[in-house]
């Protein structure tokens, strides 16, 4: 059995039924496990599934104070605009393409700090990061934490149903999780630690981040536009919190496996496809990236807009990042040139190579 088998916590009801396939739950069986995993008076080691969820239920409040209290329509788009696209983008560029594909490096730890920070802490880095490397490593396949396969609800839960590490890891794989979240800035538990709390991150450090986080971003936001704007910027995240957990199953198709498009997704791997909307706002071109995993770009195509991308080269042009992986020209190469070519010669007309955007 390999590291990323066993590395996630196994739901009760398994990844796979007994012929091996699958295991796919009902929605009881799901929420029960959620209710459960989320049970920190029965164990700790719950705590930071518990502190995840109690972060997006305490964005809620924020909302309904603005709806109530302060509401206006510029504010509500800034709302919109904070929640879709500066969260949305922020999650690529951090949780994505830093934290798990290490797709670019920053010149120091500043850069780092200041781009860990740039929006609402919310999503822990560990949840996302180690599940990742699964999701890869087994896309779509029993194992994968958010298999699009076992339904809305199996995805929607993912992040404490199958996305937490195993509890029970001995030193030398806890130390290979630990290696694989060290460039992420997260001060790791030694494994005395990690057999307590059940996690890399510690509570007092994590909780500690939080109220800063949080403190600082309502502080500057009140001072731009007052409690209304704190609030609606605050409750859009809500939003994003809660819409967030439905990428996984969109992204992959909704686990139909005839959704792939000639022309637009080339990985035939998996049930990735490219979307539109999360594209757009947050540069998550998810059947490139399948394609191209450790790309510090997904949107190679000219219409496909990469904020995330944008944000990466903005830091090296000023200096934060010293170094990034782009793999627009072997996906032109391999997949997207040839794809034209073969298309121009059935129409019969001259082959023109597709030229490079400049
Ligand atoms: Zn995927
Ligand atoms: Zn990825």
């Amino acid at each position: 059995m390999s590291f990323l088998d066993y590395v996630l916590e196994k739901p009760s009801y398994g990844w796979t039924d007994t012929s091996g396939a699958l295991s796919v739950p009902s929605s009881r069986q799901l929420l029960s496990e959620f209710f459960s995993r989320l049970n920190v008076v029965k164990c700790k080691k719950n705590w930071l599934s518990f502190f995840s969820w109690f972060k997006v239920a305490a964005l809620l409040p924020f909302f309904l104070v603005f709806m109530f209290q302060f509401f206006s329509w510029q504010f509500f788009v800034a709302g919109f605009l904070y929640s879709m696209v500066l969260m949305g983008t922020h999650g690529t560029i951090w949780h994505h393409r830093y934290c798990t594909h290490q797709a670019y490096t920053f010149k120091n730890k500043f850069w780092r700090f200041i781009t860990r920070n740039l929006s609402l802490k919310i999503i822990p880095e560990e949840i996302y990061v180690i599940s990742h490397h699964v999701h890869h490593a087994k896309s779509d396949q029993p194992g994968d934490p958010y298999n699009a396969s076992g339904g809305f609800l199996y995805c929607f839960l993912a992040d404490v149903n199958h996305q937490p590490i195993a509890r029970t890891l001995n030193e030398k794989d806890y130390d290979r999780v630990v290696r694989l979240m060290a460039h992420t800035g997260v001060k790791s538990n030694n494994y005395q630690q990690y057999q307590k709390w059940g996690s890399v991150a510690g509570p007092l450090q994590t909780i500690l981040h939080w109220v800063l986080n949080w403190g600082f971003w309502y502080g500057a936001f009140y001072m731009i536009g007052g409690h209304g704007l704190a609030c609606a910027l605050f409750g859009g995240a809500f939003f994003w919190a809660v819409g967030v957990r439905t990428f996984n199953y969109e992204g992959h198709a909704k686990g139909e496996a005839d959704k792939q498009r000639d022309g637009i997704d080339y990985n035939r791997q998996d049930n990735s496809i490219n979307q539109l909307w999360p594209g757009y706002v947050a540069g998550e071109w998810h059947n490139n990236h399948h394609l191209f995993p450790s790309s510090a770009r997904s949107g190679f195509l000219p219409y496909q807009l990469d904020l995330a991308w944008c944000y990466i080269r903005f830091l090296k042009g000023i200096g934060g990042v010293s170094s990034y992986k782009d793999s627009r020209k072997q996906f032109l190469e391999r997949y997207h040139t040839p794809f034209v070519e073969k298309k121009q010669k059935e129409a019969g007309q001259p082959v023109e190579m597709y030229t490079e955007r400049t």
